[in-house]
């Protein structure tokens, strides 16, 4: 029935449905952000301002257009508020119209073009916002947050088995067996071991290396997460990227402030949401050198075997 829903989600109404989505979205991911760090319950009690306790009305929670309106205070005490509120939630909602965008109207990968897929990626983009500003902040990263992306990436690859097989698509979208959405969930947890792998053998080397903690336990999390959802080649890729997003900053942030330690939480999720966008093509170009690694490999293998 989703499947149905493709040509119909491409019509404008829905782009801007999707922007209000998404910066309602990011409303809820302040409450996360501010939350979880306290320890605090993500539901109870609704939004108050955090000085005079006063309750906020629906009426001044419109995402992004209340903190205009209140020029940023609190209606009652007149506190300032953080412009990082209003800047989070304009934020999501630019990340869920500008992957609408991508993906529905200028098709930059045509298997992406399946609300599924956009329901799994939003999911995952959400987990990469809250976790980037949190890392940032406080260089933590909460495995609730990342989770909650790998249980959707996987729930979600059972339900639509496209989500493991976004650059297979060839204009068919078949009905699924039982198998195919039993293989894709397997590709998914394929996805979540090589991305989660991949940051605990450089935290293992990195920890040897520089006898101090490379990369924290939150990032092989964060990466699972990233893996699950987009696959185990994208997991390799945003490895690969992320270190270019963060090294300018880290040289940055060492020069000014003398400090080494680098959230690398927001890089890697600025390289997966890169990810998301031109993964086909980048597999596609890096697809016969990979092939001929693996056949050297077997190969080896084999001759190994056959002296041995
Ligand atoms: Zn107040």
């Amino acid at each position: 029935m989703l499947d149905n829903l493709q040509e119909t989600v491409s019509a404008w109404p829905f782009g801007v449905f999707f922007l209000l989505v998404g910066s309602c979205v990011g409303s809820f991911l302040n409450v996360c952000i501010h939350r979880l760090p306290a320890g605090k319950s993500l539901v109870w009690p609704p939004s108050h301002c955090v000085v005079c306790l006063a309750p906020i009305a629906w009426y001044d929670n419109i995402p992004v257009v209340s903190y205009f309106v209140l020029r940023g205070r609190c209606r009652q005490c007149g506190t300032r508020f953080s412009a990082r509120y209003a800047v989070v939630e304009a934020a999501s909602g630019l990340v869920f119209f500008g992957f609408w965008l991508a993906y529905f109207i200028f098709g930059v990968r045509p298997g992406a073009a399946h609300v599924g897929v956009y329901a799994v990626h939003m999911v995952l983009a959400s987990a990469l916002v809250a976790s980037g500003v949190i890392d940032f902040e406080r260089k933590e990263i909460y495995t609730s947050v990342t989770n909650v992306a790998l249980a959707v990436a996987l729930i979600g690859s059972f339900l639509w088995p496209q989500v493991q097989r976004v650059g297979a698509y060839d204009g068919q979208l078949p009905g699924w067996t039982g198998w195919e959405r039993a293989d894709a969930v397997l590709l998914g947890l394929l996805g979540a071991a090589v991305g989660g792998g991949l940051i605990f053998v450089t935290r293992l080397l990195g920890t040897w290396a520089f006898k101090k903690e490379a990369m924290g336990i939150g990032d092989i999390y964060l990466m699972a997460a990233i893996g699950g959802a987009l696959g185990w080649e994208a997991a390799v890729l945003v490895f690969l990227a992320a270190p270019f997003l963060g090294l300018a900053y880290g040289l940055w942030h060492l020069a000014r402030k003398h400090d080494s330690e680098v959230p690398y939480g927001p890089f890697l999720g600025l390289a997966a949401g890169a990810v998301m966008l031109v993964q086909d093509g980048v597999v596609a170009h890096f697809r016969p050198g990979i092939e001929v690694m693996w056949e050297i490999v077997y190969r080896i293998v084999c001759q190994t075997a056959g002296s041995g």
